[in-house]
């Protein structure tokens, strides 16, 4: 879609919206004379704040954390009820905390994501909502180890530490629009049933995964359309114990890992398939877009049995969601169904919880100063900008870095190019896909969130743009903050 087209859409949503808010918008009347209806003009109330972080999902609510602890009055808006996000809605686990010591044998062990990421896992630890950094111990060319959460625990950790941080939190609230003042971006339009409003800001994080803020700002982007979308369905009445079991018997046991479940530590908390060859099952599975791969952290419980589907368009599209949104529920009724069938323990398996929505991969791409490239991540490659490191990657072994090392995401992959105060942060950088396999995961888009967060701040406390910000005083903020920046 292009800027023009993406505007005429901007237009559509507005007039559904308006409709029907609080505040109320007057219908002219009559029939609509053409193909358009002209939206009068409406003074919205104003509200101000020193940082705004667009998306409270996996890297907004570290960003939000992260811009509040500066000092910055923060606001993170959210169209849902609750913040997480993707990490809560789409994947397995936590990838990955650890450098990818186990897969290369002599190479340190080594925790190189830390900071406000590494606190959220231990306050979800302390209320049973997380199986640690629960080692691999098969399977550990993909990753050392596999961090499994409680996403409903997720959200309400998340949603604290937001308050206890003084975060103004917006939830059940949209992101709708932008408000401009050349390449400076000056505040934004948010819809809720408080009717709409403008917020104003100094400084601002996209972390709405699908670029939304970045659109209406004007930034260049595009829409790879390069994965499928996902939902998952999370199943009780089941048994991991009994799934990794049934995996052995059929020579299919690949992944696995141990660690905290149901209070009970060296329990199995990842199980996945490997090479899984069983007649009505495989096929079953092959036609659902089924992955075999779970985590868990409680007893009768299997979380994120993903359903995958191939758009052909991008998931930007409204309608071809629509339809997809169907196949795909359609496809986790028939998920649960195979595992009743064929998987010993899940005969009275059901369907415990599902996305809200859709989950995707990647919708648009933002044009950010740099672009991460593949030998960025798989040389290891680092520089003198970094506000992060990182060294998973999600096609290994196939893809990995070198030596069980790390790269560094700069400072200036996260610069929106072109908007004078904005990031980004998350799954909308890195054109390359298979670079974008590593720099998607959600541990790498909390520790991008903690950068541009406390970038953000620091750019609004003094009156700074993007390319103004000093690295030297941005990395001591970060270091203090306990982000590991060792190469
Ligand atoms: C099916 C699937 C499986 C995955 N598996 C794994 C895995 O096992 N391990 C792993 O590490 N990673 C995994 N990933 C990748 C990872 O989960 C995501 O890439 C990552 O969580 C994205 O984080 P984000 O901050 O970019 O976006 P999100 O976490 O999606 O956050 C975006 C937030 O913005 C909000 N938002 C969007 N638009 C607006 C708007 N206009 N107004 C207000 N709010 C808005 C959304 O509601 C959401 O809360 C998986 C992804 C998917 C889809």
């Amino acid at each position: 879609m292009n800027r023009r087209e993406f505007s005429k859409s901007v237009v559509a949503m507005g007039m559904g919206v308006g409709a029907g808010s609080a505040t109320g918008s007057r219908v002219l009347g009559g029939e609509p004379s053409g193909q358009y209806y002209e939206e009068p003009a409406k003074k919205l109330p104003v509200r101000k704040f020193d940082v705004i972080v667009a998306g409270a999902g996996t890297g907004g609510v570290v960003a939000a954390i992260a811009a509040a602890r500066q000092g910055a009055k923060t606001a993170v808006i959210e169209v849902k009820g609750y913040p997480g996000g993707t990490a809560t809605e789409g994947g397995t686990a936590l990838h990955s905390f650890y450098n990818l010591w186990k897969a290369f044998p002599g190479v340190k062990k080594r925790q190189v994501v830390r900071g406000i990421p590494q606190e959220i896992v231990e306050r979800l630890m302390k209320v049973g909502g997380c199986s640690g950094h629960a080692e691999m111990i098969q399977g550990y060319t993909y990753d050392s180890v596999c961090t499994c959460i409680d996403t409903e625990l997720y959200k309400l950790v998340a949603f604290e530490m937001l308050a206890e941080a003084g975060v103004h939190v917006f939830v059940n609230t949209l992101l709708a629009g932008a408000i401009m003042d050349g390449p400076r971006l000056r505040g934004v339009i948010v819809e809720s049933r408080s009717g709409r409003e403008a917020f104003y800001a100094k400084s601002f994080v996209d972390c709405t995964a699908y670029g939304d803020l970045a659109a209406y700002a004007g930034a260049k982007y595009t829409e790879p359309n390069d994965y499928a979308v996902c939902n998952s369905v999370g199943m009780g009445n089941v048994c991991i114990d009994t799934y990794w079991k049934f995996l052995k018997a059929n020579n299919a046991g690949g992944q696995l890992a141990m660690g905290m479940r149901s209070g009970q530590p060296d329990q199995i908390v990842r199980a996945g398939a490997e090479r899984l060859n069983l007649p009505g099952l495989t096929e079953g599975a092959r036609a659902i877009g089924m992955s075999m791969v779970t985590t868990t952290v409680h007893d009768n419980y299997l979380m994120f049995i993903k359903c995958n589907l191939k758009m052909r368009v991008s998931p930007t599209n409204r309608d071809e969601v629509a339809k997809t949104e169907l196949e795909i529920r359609r496809r986790m009724a028939k998920a649960v169904e195979l595992f009743r069938k064929y998987v010993p323990g899940c005969e009275k398996a059901f369907m415990a919880r599902t996305s809200p929505k859709l989950c995707i991969r990647r919708g648009r791409l933002i044009e950010c100063d740099y672009d991460i490239t593949l030998p960025d991540v798989l040389e290891g490659r680092h520089f003198d900008d970094e506000v992060m490191v990182y060294g998973f990657h999600d096609s290994a072994p196939r893809l990995q870095v070198k030596n069980g090392g790390t790269y560094g995401i700069p400072y200036k992959a996260l610069c929106v190019k072109g908007i004078e105060n904005l990031y980004a942060c998350g799954m909308m950088i890195t054109s390359n896909h298979d670079a974008h396999m590593s720099t998607r995961n959600t541990v790498c888009c909390m520790g991008q969130g903690q950068g541009a967060g406390t970038a953000a701040a620091l750019c609004a406390a003094n009156n700074l743009g993007t390319h103004d910000l000093k690295y030297a005083a941005l990395r001591e903020a970060l270091e203090k903050a306990g982000v590991y920046l060792k190469s």
